[in-house]
């Protein structure tokens, strides 16, 4: 097969046979396809779409370039949660260690910083010694441990979205639905889970801006999902504004240790319960979201989400005594305060900015071989709808190159809308939820 045709009958609109699409997907995985061979056929992607048969195809040979583990040892259904990408979207920190402690299994295959957002891998990076890389030995001795193990998509378990997530992170070939479904759901199904919940997000920090689009990505995956023998629900939640109020690598693992101490910011605590609540019914833990969310609350009141974080992080070989002194996670030499120019009420946030502004600190990568910084970033401390007064700070920027401080400042300046007038209405959090629903498990259960 020649990959010049594939690539030009993709730009013209044609369908791809599935043997095509397992063709440049193994090609490429085993270094025989080259980037810019697979840039151009993902940008064709983005711009044409794809049919119900190509994504099932691409999610497939994706899924299948790597092996599919199977966890039949362990004694509980095994559940996961994936966010499509969020900024300040730290959730998956918080929820792995409730869900572990309340008794399921949570084995997370995870991404890193992709586009404006970021990702689970480089936050638990940021914490000194943890290791993302386990085989997949170590990763099963983990979750037999503990209960959770968070790993990245490695040479063994989905190589190809190793490669594809790390391109399109640079190419500008991120927001497409049928691009992020297969991302998301070959390593998902990889990971050898019973149900899995999704995150799906929408607002202007997210990849699917309006909510019809969120909803058709959701459909897409909740879709691959089940035809795939899984229980799986999509959660549309709202990212109109950073999810808490850190953006920044170690500043958001900080946030989620307040979070499992039963404090920090309330949308972060009610979104992880949320999703907590959904897990644990798609685990068949409970019966109900309620007696979920009754169960997720008890993990962080009692303190066990703390302690199994706490396990997770030492069995991962990462210092887990940032538990008790956040301190010890890496810090920025400088801190500079945006302040506002006007007395009013922040009516918006260009959300996308926000995370925009933290890749360019360093928080995440321009080209695929940059490193990350992990202590630089921001702290929000207005968000939508709060009474701001001229002079007062609206964020605190963290950072570690005066260069790159002033590139992201405006970014920050304009990201805020500063109104005479309140707002009426919020956003809600969780927008609607598609797939299968309370009602339909509680009867099934
Ligand atoms: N998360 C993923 O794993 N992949 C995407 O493409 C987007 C979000």
């Amino acid at each position: 097969m020649l990959v010049t045709e594939l690539i030009r009958r993709k730009r013209d609109g044609a369908e791809l046979q599935r043997a095509e699409i397992e063709f440049l997907v193994n090609g490429y995985t085993r270094d025989s396809i080259p980037d810019y061979q697979v840039s151009a056929w993902l940008m064709a992607v983005l711009l044409r779409g794809m049919t119900r048969a190509e994504l099932a195809a691409l999610t497939e040979s994706m899924l299948n370039s790597g092996e599919v583990l199977g966890f039949p040892e362990l004694p509980a259904p095994k559940v996961d949660k994936h966010s499509t990408g969020g900024v300040g979207d730290k959730t998956s920190l918080i929820i792995a260690p409730i869900v572990a402690a309340g008794g399921l299994f949570v084995p997370m295959i995870s991404g890193r910083g992709l586009g404006h957002t970021g990702g689970t891998l480089d936050k638990l990076e940021s914490i000194p010694g943890f290791n993302v890389n386990l085989s997949v030995a170590d990763f099963r001795r983990v979750l037999a441990q503990c209960g959770a193990g968070l790993i990245g998509q490695t040479a063994e378990i989905a190589p190809a979205d190793k490669k594809l997530y790390a391109l399109r992170d640079v190419t500008g070939t991120v927001e497409s639905p049928y691009l992020i479904c297969a991302s998301i759901m070959s390593k998902k199904l990889a990971e050898g889970i019973d149900a899995l919940v999704l995150d799906v997000k929408t607002g202007s920090g997210a990849f699917m801006k309006s909510e019809k689009d969120a909803v058709f990505l959701a459909e897409l995956m909740v879709e691959t999902g089940q035809r795939l023998g899984k229980r799986v629900s999509a959660l549309i939640t709202d990212m109109d504004q950073p999810l808490g109020r850190a953006v920044g690598n170690a500043l958001e693992v900080a946030e989620c240790i307040e979070v499992l101490e039963g404090r920090g910011p309330a949308d972060l605590r009610e979104l992880s319960l949320v999703l907590s609540a959904w897990m644990f019914l798609l685990g068949k833990r409970v019966n109900t979201i309620e007696e979920g969310r009754e169960l997720a609350e008890k993990m962080i009141v009692s303190g066990k989400a703390r302690e199994k974080f706490r396990e997770m992080i030492r069995l991962q070989s990462g210092n887990a005594h940032v538990i008790d002194n956040p301190a010890l996670l890496p810090q920025a030499a400088y801190r500079a305060e945006v302040k506002s120019t006007a007395s009013g009420f922040v009516t918006a946030m260009m959300c996308e900015q926000f995370g925009t502004a933290c890749v360019l600190l360093g928080g995440g990568r321009a080209k695929k071989e940059d490193s990350v910084d992990p202590a630089v970033g921001l702290m929000v401390h207005k968000k939508v709808g709060d009474r701001v007064t001229a002079g007062e700070a609206l964020c605190t920027v963290y950072y570690n190159s005066s260069e790159r401080l002033a590139a992201a400042l405006p970014l920050i300046e304009q990201g805020y809308t500063i109104g005479t007038v309140a707002l009426l209405h919020s956003r809600p959090l969780v927008h609607r939820i598609i797939g299968d629903t309370d009602g339909g498990l509680a009867r099934s259960v």
